[in-house]
């Protein structure tokens, strides 16, 4: 292969492309809570984590980071602003937003100077250097809230992945983002290099002891996966961990790749999903502010069956089946991508198979017999609050072949979509 480039300075890129497509519509609506703009206030990062591609593949190694000139950011926000005034905010999906503290603070001065902190911002950073002089001028400047890659709470696990780590550092940056008012969205990972059921045990701990602080509001646990150029996947091979080469699977969220002598993938597995029941349970602020009391009255109470279409996370589903079970009468079917850890006995079930749901992509036994069941009702959940849900129009396109009438309730509990009757079927 030819030898790496020197890395390009961000300043000489133009500003992404927006003559073909329009950036609003490439929102990310599932962690963003706002219409926000996609944007990179920085390219790269410091550090390189052992499993990371954009550290290890895309530019070569730790020291990566280079920021954009922040007038011409704030430019970028302003021109986006003005070509869609229904733009509420900007995610800055950089890989390390807060690569410099001083960088930051510039950035906020220039969004303030021009006017620009009605916006929300949300951002990917590092805990490294959150400190509240930083997170006051983040808040001041509009951030509302911050991602950050906690990964681990093991000391040996953090070393083996090449990542800095300190769990006193982390709570001192958790609560000044608690108290400035910046929700704090919180990646973990699984099955890293060095890990074992207990080391991940003790990830499950902090994640649950963060959200009964409050110091969480919401986040990520994600199956550690050895892709391809990382010097992880060259560990894993090494030690003959590689269990598929079949690189659907390599999807970081459901499958486990590598299986060690002393923690196989089907432990991996059984920890991740004991580590997301654990946070389901404890509940971070984002799950706590959810109310489903209203779903039904938004039922008529003459619907006798009804298909719940899950297309939301699993506390999303229980919290509404436990809603629903509160009409008498009612029967409740469910249309799913089945989980092993899924616990629906003795409920209807239609499944789906991976990718997004769309009627094209059901299978036929589903299919058929949802056509045979004739669903007067169905509801669909979707996974966030966000003003506008075109991103489930495939959705939506499944509830009505499959429903004479069709609602939809957010990730907080509103009920809306709420489609008028169809009059043929
Ligand atoms: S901190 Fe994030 S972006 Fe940086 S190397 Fe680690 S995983 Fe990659």
């Amino acid at each position: 292969p030819n030898p790496r480039r020197p890395l390009t300075d961000p300043n000489l890129l133009p500003w992404p492309e927006d003559a073909d497509v329009r950036r609003i519509d490439y929102k990310e609506p599932v962690v963003n809570e706002y219409r926000e703009i996609e944007m990179f206030a920085s390219r790269g990062c410091p550090l390189a984590c052992n499993f990371c591609v954009v550290a290890n593949v895309y530019y070569g190694g730790a020291g990566s980071w280079r920021p954009r000139n922040v007038d011409d950011v704030t430019g970028e926000i302003a021109a986006m602003k003005k070509k869609y005034p229904e733009m509420e905010g900007v995610f800055f999906d950089d890989e390390a937003h807060n690569g410099r503290k001083e960088f930051v603070i510039a950035l906020c001065r220039s969004i303030i100077d021009k006017g620009l902190h009605t916006l929300k911002y949300n951002a990917m950073c590092g805990y490294w250097n959150l400190d509240r002089e930083l997170l006051e001028w983040m808040k001041k400047a509009g951030y509302y809230k911050l991602r950050v890659g906690i990964e681990t709470a093991d000391k040996d696990v953090a070393r083996a992945m090449h990542k800095s780590q300190s769990i006193k550092k982390l709570y001192t940056a958790l609560e000044a983002a608690r108290d400035t008012g910046i929700r704090v969205y919180g990646t973990f990972t699984y099955g890293a290099l060095g890990s074992s059921p207990e080391r991940d045990r003790a990830t499950t701990s902090l994640i649950k002891d963060l959200l009964e602080k409050k110091l969480l509001y919401d986040m990520q646990i994600s199956i550690c996966t050895p892709q391809p150029g990382t010097p992880f996947y060259g560990s894993c091979a090494g030690e003959g961990a590689i269990t598929t080469f079949d690189w659907q699977q390599y999807d970081g969220g459901r499958n486990v790749i590598q299986s060690y002598k002393h923690y196989t993938a089907t432990q991996i597995k059984e920890e991740v999903a004991r580590a997301r029941r654990v946070a389901a349970n404890a509940g971070g602020p984002r799950f706590r502010d959810a109310d489903f009391s209203g779903v039904l009255s938004a039922i008529p109470a003459e619907t006798k069956k009804l298909l719940l279409i899950c297309s939301g996370p699993r506390w999303q589903t229980r919290a509404l089946l436990a809603e629903l079970n509160k009409r008498p009468g009612l029967e409740v079917h469910l249309l799913l991508r089945p989980d092993p850890d899924d616990d629906f006995n003795g409920l209807a079930l239609w499944p789906f198979g991976e990718g997004a749901l769309a009627p094209e992509r059901l299978p036929s036994a589903s299919r058929d017999g949802l056509r045979r069941e004739s669903y007067p009702l169905a509801l669909v959940q979707i996974n966030h609050n966000c003003g506008d849900a075109s991103d489930y129009a495939d959705v939506f396109r499944v509830a009505e072949s499959a429903a004479a009438r069709w609602i939809a309730v957010d990730i907080k509990g509103a009920v809306r979509g709420a489609a008028p009757a169809r009059t043929e079927r």
